[in-house]
């Protein structure tokens, strides 16, 4: 439902509502007036007949004041000649010339007795004895005037007192007049009336003649209003109940009734009086019913209409608000949609750590950089950058430190070339830029610019860190004229660039691709010859210089490759190392020296340990631990003569891990040596921890001393070390004498070295042995 329509109903409710109360209150105002007019009427026939009342009550007392002072009736009365008396004439003058209809009078003498009726000859009886009102008057002579219910009829009556020429009291005279004409006043008024007397008077009217009675009640209808009359008869008591007025709407009557107590203060007569509704003007309170519901529905018309046009007002409105919010809401979503887009393409073209472009992006830009630069004839150049020994990072402090230190690496990088150059992160540590329009010279300018911003360490979360590039250059169009070419050729260029010693960098040529090419060859012929068992190991001894006897031996590998002749491990292990070709090649070592381990004790030599070295990518290979029991059992080897060795940077970028590992070797009773110690910082911490037997002092501290007292420290150090650890001590690469007593006075006496022995085929070794068992 819209809202105008809303509007509208709820509009359309209120004003049906307002209709309804302005009715009910119209209604109840016509009622009100009616009322006021059925009170106003009803009061005014109770005037008129009050007013008929009291003028006949007023005339006939006057009447009887006036007999009372006629000078004739008084001698009469005091001659006591009753017989004279004669008030007929009178009665029919009366009757002729006033209002006065069936009026009668009485004389009384001053001792009760009636002396005189116009009704009725009988005269001479005592009246005071029956009627209160005579003996009242009787004893206290005072005008009365009152109504009253006689033997015949109700009357108005009155009786004065006689008075003789001294003042004294000598009878009394009454008149009496019947209510007939009274009726006959009202009915020309409109009125048709009846008379009730209540029905306690009913004895009293032993003669009546001119009325009837109801349920006791005398009624008196001189009009002869029948239909009245009928209607009374069904309902006296309600009719004897009326207070003011009351309305009968089936008989077309407004009836008033107006009530008159006796002496005794008891109602003693009803006057019900009644007006045919017919006969009361209501056209007045009529026609202002008609006016209100005219002006009503005016009103109504006009709210109606102006409802109406508020609705539709409001309703353009509404739909036009409507309109202009789904506009908005389309356009803001359009908006959203466009920035969710936005974002998305972005996404796709970035990398989300640190929002440099990613590969697709700058595969993009460079192949618009090729066009651009193809067609005014210039070059670009593309530098393919590697972060030297990130692993170790990331190993070492975890990822964390690695991606905050990566962000800041992009950040540095960024701030080293143009705007309109590209930097982009590729890969894990990899990172690209786009040179356009540029030359080797201004290449090598912003390569020196980037390893001048490296040198100062980055501090990340509290750490600081040296990091460097590796940097490889390929160049438009030289090197290239494709994307994935140019991009390649600056990857193999890095390589070289790495292989050159870290920190530097290397434009591409022609012999680096010759350089992969080997790389390939060498992955094949490792692989060819670990097959063919081109591979053997050569030993070098491990001395006691004190006693100069064998404490041990080193297996080092060789290779006889068939075309370039025997091969040391430099040329291939950190090759084997990067490939994960060590695996194998340890495999191979560690089965083939337990098997001349075992060998060499059956036949009684003197070997000492035999130690191998072992790569941590083999420790950390998956089945190298089932590899290693499986060897034990088969070749029932003693491995109290079996020692790893173990290259201490290895260990230590997760020792961690190394633990368990090392600690399954240990408990088969082989022995582990930490190799090239010194270079890989260990943690003291862990070297507690870790279950090794020995510690082996890396070459390049043997080197020089004794005369580098900083090296001399070092190795002193290193001793104390391993003395406090309780672990064994051997120093490698020691080629003269000097070295020995040095590290002998420090406390090494196990010495491997060119000074004693090289490393020694399986002939040589056996040779060697038997000389210095
Ligand atoms: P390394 O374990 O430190 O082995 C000692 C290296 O120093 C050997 O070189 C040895 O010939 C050389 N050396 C011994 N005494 C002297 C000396 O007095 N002066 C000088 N200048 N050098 C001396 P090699 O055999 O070329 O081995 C190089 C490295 O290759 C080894 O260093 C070892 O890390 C690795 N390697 C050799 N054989 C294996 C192997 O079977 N498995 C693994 N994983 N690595 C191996
Ligand atoms: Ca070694
Ligand atoms: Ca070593």
């Amino acid at each position: 439902m819209s809202r105008g329509f809303r509007v509208a109903l709820v509009g359309f409710i209120l004003l049906s509502i307002i209709f309804g109360f302005f009715y009910i209150y119209t209604t109840q105002r016509m009622n009100d007036l009616k009322t006021k007019k059925y009170l106003e009427i009803s009061k005014e026939m109770r005037n008129d007949l009050e007013l008929l009342i009291q003028e006949k009550s007023e005339a006939v007392l006057l009447v009887a004041l006036t007999l009372s002072e006629d000078q004739t009736l008084k001698q009469l009365i005091r001659k006591k000649e009753y017989s004279k008396l004669m008030l007929q004439d009178l009665s029919k003058l009366l009757q002729k010339y006033t209002s006065l209809q069936d009026v009668w009078f009485q004389v009384i003498d001053k001792d009760g007795v009636s002396v005189y009726r116009s009704w009725t000859s009988q005269k001479g009886d005592n009246v005071a004895n029956t009627r209160l009102d005579v003996a009242k008057m009787i004893r206290l002579p005072k005008v009365m005037s009152t109504i009253s219910v006689s033997k015949f009829d109700m009357t108005f009556k009155a009786m004065v007192p006689i008075y003789d020429k001294f003042g004294r009291f000598i009878g009394m005279i009454e008149t009496l007049a019947k209510f007939d004409s009274l009726v006959s006043k009202l009915e020309t008024k409109g009125y048709k009336t009846l008379i009730v007397v209540d029905k306690r008077y009913k004895r009293q009217l032993t003669r009546s003649s001119s009325g009837i009675f109801i349920d006791g009640y005398y009624v008196a209808n001189p009009q002869n209003n029948e239909h009245i009359l009928k209607i009374f008869k069904n309902k006296i008591d309600y009719f004897l109940d009326i207070d003011v007025y009351e309305v009968d709407e089936a008989n077309g009557y407004l009836f008033s009734v107006l009530k008159m107590d006796g002496i005794d203060r008891r109602p003693m007569a009803y006057f019900i009086i009644s007006k045919p509704l017919s006969e009361i003007d209501m056209r007045e309170i009529y026609q202002r019913r008609d006016n209100s519901i005219k002006i009503l529905v005016l009103v109504f018309i006009f709210l109606f209409i102006l409802l109406y046009i508020v609705y539709t007002v409001n309703y353009k409105r509404f739909i036009q608000e409507r309109n202009e919010m789904l506009e908005y809401t389309v356009e803001e979503k359009t908006h959203e949609l466009q920035k969710q887009s936005k974002k998305m393409q972005y996404l796709a073209h970035h990398d989300a750590l640190t929002t440099l472009p990613n590969k697709n992006l700058f595969v993009d830009r460079l192949k618009q950089g090729i066009k651009h630069a193809k067609r005014e004839h210039k070059s670009l150049a593309v530098l393919f950058l590697d972060l030297d020994r990130f692993k170790e990072v990331n190993d070492t402090y975890g990822h964390d430190v690695g991606d905050e230190l990566l962000k800041s690496v992009a950040n540095r990088l960024l701030s080293c070339v143009r705007e309109d150059d590209t930097v982009a992160r590729i890969g894990g540590d990899e990172f690209t830029v786009l040179l356009a329009n540029t030359d080797q010279v201004s290449v090598v300018k912003v390569i020196e610019k980037i390893f001048d911003a490296m040198q100062k360490p980055f501090l990340v979360l509290g750490i600081e860190i040296h990091t460097t590039f590796s940097v490889g250059v390929s160049i438009y169009k030289q090197d290239g004229e494709h994307p994935d070419t140019l991009l390649r050729n600056a990857d193999t260029a890095m390589y070289k660039a790495k292989d050159s010693g870290k920190n530097t960098y290397q434009f591409y040529n022609e012999q680096m691709t010759a350089l992969v090419r080997e790389r390939l060859e060498l992955d094949n012929d490792i692989r060819n010859g670990l097959r063919k068992g081109e591979f053997e190991a050569y030993y070098q001894p491990k001395i006691d210089a004190t006693t100069l006897r064998i404490v041990g031996l080193e297996a080092l590998i060789r290779w006889n490759h068939p075309t370039k002749g025997l091969l040391y491990p430099v040329e291939f292990i950190p090759f084997a190392e990067e490939v994960g070709l060590i695996v194998e090649i340890d495999k191979y070592m560690l089965e083939h020296c337990v098997k001349q381990l075992v060998e060499w004790r059956a036949a009684g030599y003197q070997t000492g340990k035999l130690s191998i070295n072992v790569s941590t990518k083999k420790l950390e290979s998956e089945d190298f631990r089932s590899e290693l029991y499986r060897l034990v059992e088969k070749s029932h080897v003693d491995t109290k003569y079996l020692e790893l060795e173990i290259l201490e940077s290895q260990i230590m970028t997760d020792p961690e891990r190394s633990i368990d590992i090392l600690r399954s070797i240990r408990s088969l009773g082989i022995s582990i040596s930490i190799d090239d110690f010194g270079t890989g910082y260990s943690s003291l911490s862990y070297l507690k921890k870790l279950p090794v037997s020995q510690l082996k002092i890396d070459r390049s501290f043997v080197l020089d001393v004794p005369s580098d007292e900083d090296d001399a420290a070092i190795v002193k150090t290193i001793i104390d070390l391993a003395k406090n650890l309780g672990l064994e001590i051997i120093a490698e690469g020691v080629e003269s004498e000097g070295q020995i007593e040095f590290l002998v006075q420090h406390g090494c006496r196990n010495i491997q070295g060119y000074y004693y022995s090289k490393a020694l085929s399986k002939a040589e070794c056996e040779v060697f042995m038997k000389k210095h068992a």
